[in-house]
């Protein structure tokens, strides 16, 4: 579960983001958030889902994230009656509840499909989703399209560059944390994500690495030195972990029943055994939470003085404009005078004297 202070500092840094992504671009507070790299199909949804709990996330082996999905989870209190109500809503979409995630997936299909058409095209408009459950962890991600080399359907020639220029856009931000995603089943040493995170990130001070497939190794290897760090080391370490396969998927396994066969995995495994703190999506989920936590207590100060800085020119701004009458006493008082006026005016008026009404 979160931590106390994760409860009530992060939720403040959400509300923040909110404010800025209405106000339009220049924002000049980087605020953290997490965001995923990695090539197409390693498994950047799926760890994201598996971290939220609930399946809505367009998933496949074909390209399925083709716009940046920025996904603020928002933890709910538990309802004293254990009906644990969850639901979506979008930026685009103000107001409207999406209790069914499924619901939640196909409007996340149609809404790329308005921007970035139905044939494979990409953009780098963001579609914002918040989620409401008792079950999440505070705390706010970005799915982005993975890494890809030759184009396919409506992509142009220089597909590659412009979605490297756009994860770039999100993980060079000092603010933001990297989850390097990497399949267990490709050359780990070639990694895409580790690549990229290395260049946004040189000195690995906000990079996860998170190993994806260890079920789908080839027999007899193992993923044990890589998430020891002893192949590429991290600072912040590597978690590995097992989600759901396209079969899975087809079979409308739950991430339920994906979790628990996750544990029974490593459990079997004793390779693993003596490195559960680096196995598995809870695992992933408490490091996060831990690092998030941190990041936002060294980013707080100067926020803090940006902020107090801002508000010093809002208020020289408005003390330019002169006596405002601020306080309701004030505003009665003046109101009282009008009123006093007018109806001496009117008396005068009612009376014969000949003289003009006004309030001033
Ligand atoms: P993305 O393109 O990086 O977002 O990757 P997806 O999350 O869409 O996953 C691509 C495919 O790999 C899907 O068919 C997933 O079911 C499958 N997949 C993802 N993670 C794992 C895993 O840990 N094990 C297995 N066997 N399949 C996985
Ligand atoms: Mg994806």
């Amino acid at each position: 579960a979160a931590t106390p202070l994760g409860h009530y500092v992060i939720p403040i840094v959400n509300k923040l983001q909110d404010i800025f992504a209405q106000l339009g671009s220049q924002s000049t507070i980087e605020l953290p958030q997490v965001a995923v790299v990695g090539s197409q199909s390693s498994g950047k949804s799926s760890v994201l889902e598996a971290l939220v709990g609930r399946d809505f996330l367009p998933r496949g082996n074909d390209i399925c994230t083709r716009r940046p999905l920025v996904l603020q989870l928002v933890q709910k209190k538990r309802k004293g009656d254990g009906t644990d109500e969850e639901w979506g809503e979008f930026l685009h979409l103000p107001g409207k509840k999406f209790f069914d995630f499924n619901q939640i997936r196909w409007e996340i299909q149609a809404e790329t499909e308005r921007e970035a058409g139905g044939n494979k095209g990409v953009s780098d408009k963001q579609i914002r989703l918040k989620i409401f459950s008792p079950n999440v962890l505070d705390i706010t991600l970005v799915d982005l399209p993975g890494l890809t080399k030759v184009p396919v359907g409506d992509q142009p020639s220089d597909i590659e560059a412009r979605i490297r220029t756009m994860i770039m856009s999100y993980i060079k931000l000092q603010s933001c944390l990297i989850l390097a995603v990497t399949p267990a089943n490709s050359d780990l040493a070639n990694s895409d994500a580790l690549q990229m995170a290395g260049i946004a990130d040189p000195d690995g001070y906000r990079t996860i690495g998170v190993i994806t497939k260890l079920d789908i190794m080839d027999r007899g290897t193992d993923a044990r030195n890589f998430l020891l760090g002893k192949v590429i080391p991290l600072r912040l370490g590597y978690v590995g972990v097992v989600n759901r396969s396209q079969e899975d998927i087809l079979l409308n396994r739950s991430i339920k029943d994906a979790l628990i066969a996750e544990e029974k995995f490593f459990r079997s495994r004793p390779v693993y055994n003596d490195i559960a703190e680096r196995c598995g999506v809870p695992q992933l989920a408490k490091k996060l939470n831990q690092i998030l936590v941190q990041h936002i207590k060294t980013v707080l100060p100067g926020l803090k003085s940006r902020i107090s800085a801002a508000l010093v020119s809002v208020a020289k701004e408005h003390a330019s404009y002169g006596e405002i009458t601020e306080s309701k006493a004030g505003q009665g008082a003046l109101l009282l005078n009008i009123l006093s006026k007018y109806s001496d005016a009117f008396s005068s008026m009612i009376e014969g004297k000949n003289e003009e009404m006004s309030t001033s």
